[in-house]
């Protein structure tokens, strides 16, 4: 997505540790026309997949996830992230490395929101190591129902995890991939 590049050419800040900051149109500051667009485009990648509902995580994906299932007119779900391991049985759960903290946490869904005739679309404001996203898409494959892919605005192509996921057969669009960020600039990787 051209746009998405343009954006983070602007707007992004490069912080130590690979981190790259976009609070003022996608974390902290929502820049709402563009997260139109970004649902608007990610509905149009999905056109011909019959999703019937999408997943996040707290608390970034939730603006990305509620612009798609507007533009999908599907409902969104998203995992909670529990500090406590203690959790009953009416939930799936798994563990979830934060990449910006570094901690780990279990993230939850009530089972009551994904059901085996569904079909799920995860979505998420990252893809760094793909922690969130194995996390959320074994919770899926748990609850029995298929998986559309995985779409994440803003991949950092250079922490490998959506080529590992890529490589174990799952589809991910990424709107725009970073494959290199320097105080020199950044290269986005052609798609
Ligand atoms: P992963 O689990 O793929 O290693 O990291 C993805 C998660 O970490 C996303 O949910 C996102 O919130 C956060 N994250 C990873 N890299 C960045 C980054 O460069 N900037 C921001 N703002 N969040 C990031």
């Amino acid at each position: 997505m051209k746009r998405m590049e343009e954006m983070i050419l602007k707007e992004g800040k490069i912080l130590p540790g690979g981190v790259l900051k976009v609070g003022s149109f996608l974390n902290q500051q929502v820049d709402t026309a563009f997260m139109k667009e970004i649902g608007e485009e990610i509905a149009d990648l999905y056109k011909e997949d019959g999703v019937t509902k999408i997943l996040t995580i707290e608390s970034s994906g939730i603006p990305i996830a509620i612009s798609a299932g507007f533009a999908m007119g599907v409902p969104v779900v998203y995992a909670k992230k529990n500090k406590s391991s203690n959790v009953s049985g009416d939930v799936y759960t798994t563990p979830v490395k934060s990449f910006t903290h570094g901690d780990t946490n279990n993230v939850v869904v009530a089972k009551e929101f994904l059901k085996p005739e569904e079909k799920i679309l995860i979505v998420d404001d990252f893809l760094a190591h793909g922690s969130a996203l194995t996390g959320l898409i074994s919770i899926v494959e748990e609850s029995g129902a298929a998986l559309a892919g995985c779409v994440a605005a803003i991949e950092k192509g250079f922490q490998m995890g959506g080529d590992r996921l890529r490589a174990s057969g799952y589809r991910v669009d990424s709107l725009a991939i970073v494959d290199e960020m320097t105080d020199d600039g950044i290269t986005f990787r052609e798609q």
